[in-house]
């Protein structure tokens, strides 16, 4: 199956005042506090960096990332997570935000919860995006969330489809591109 750049779900200005709103939540739940905010690669890329830059200049925030293995080429999940590159710090003890660019079936949060959660964190804490809460498989807690979305596959601020379209400033959905139906001759 194909797919084309379809309409602008939510736009580059909407997206930057919510994140800011998530901010001023964030911050305030760690005021005063040093913390780790874990990015999840390659999604949450655009909407991490946005989200701490809104932080006051006196926020404890370290950041740092993980990779995970994504679709590929699909658009539907496969429930198989495999860490591509893990975290640079020892968490044990430390306060953890896990910031995902999209909670979708919950299966690669969940994955990821479990395992920071065996490193002993002294809390783990959630920061998503986007929620697509029609196709949830497993319960997942979130702590800050940015917007609801309707069952849509979506692209852009950092999310792709096979690799294309991250960089858009805005969040489109895509469409399918139907093959042409062929040995198909018009009604006489
Ligand atoms: P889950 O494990 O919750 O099903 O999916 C989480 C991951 O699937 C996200 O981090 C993202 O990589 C991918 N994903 C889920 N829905 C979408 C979507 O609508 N668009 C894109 N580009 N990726 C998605």
């Amino acid at each position: 199956m194909e797919y084309e750049l379809g309409r602008i779900l939510l736009d580059g200005r909407t997206i930057s005042a919510r994140v800011a709103e998530m901010a001023a939540e964030v911050s305030e739940a760690y005021s005063g506090k040093e913390f780790v905010a874990v990015g999840v690669l390659k999604g949450a890329i655009f909407f991490l960096s946005d989200l701490v830059r809104f932080f006051p200049r006196n926020s404890l925030v370290r950041l740092d990332f993980m990779a995970v293995s994504s679709y590929g080429a699909s658009t539907k999940s496969s429930g198989i997570v495999k860490i591509v590159k893990d975290l640079d710090t020892d968490i044990r003890g430390r306060d953890v935000l896990l910031v995902e660019d999209i909670l979708d079936t919950g299966l690669t949060l969940s994955y990821l919860l479990d395992l920071l959660k065996g490193r002993s964190p002294r809390s783990l804490k959630t920061c998503v995006l986007l929620d697509k809460p029609d196709r949830r498989k497993v319960d997942v807690r979130v702590d800050f969330r940015g917007f609801q979305i309707p069952d849509e596959f979506v692209v852009g601020y950092g999310l792709d489809y096979s690799g294309y379209w991250r960089n858009l400033p805005d969040i489109h959905v895509v469409n399918p591109i139907e093959a042409p139906a062929r040995n198909i001759q018009p009604k006489e």
